[in-house]
């Protein structure tokens, strides 16, 4: 059986996957409960106490950058 890795979807770092149905998406328990990632900038932050599951934006500056680029997608 191949050896899979996953990149973390908060560190960014390359973790096994033992089982290919597997669909964690974080290297460690504390990368999933710690770190959420910004949608516009990409960049990962503390999460905050109130986030709930959902698009996480840094800032302000972020928010209004995210909106622009997904309104003139549509
Ligand atoms: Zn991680
Ligand atoms: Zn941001």
């Amino acid at each position: 059986m191949a050896i899979l890795y996953r990149q973390c979807q908060s560190c960014g770092n390359y973790f096994e996957v033992s089982d290919p149905s597997d669909v964690e998406e974080y290297c460690s328990t504390i990368c999933k409960t710690e770190y959420v990632r910004c949608i516009n900038c990409g960049n990962y932050f503390d999460k905050p106490e109130d986030f709930i599951e959902g698009d996480f934006i840094c800032s302000a500056e972020c928010g209004k950058k995210y909106k622009h680029t997904s309104n003139s997608g549509m």
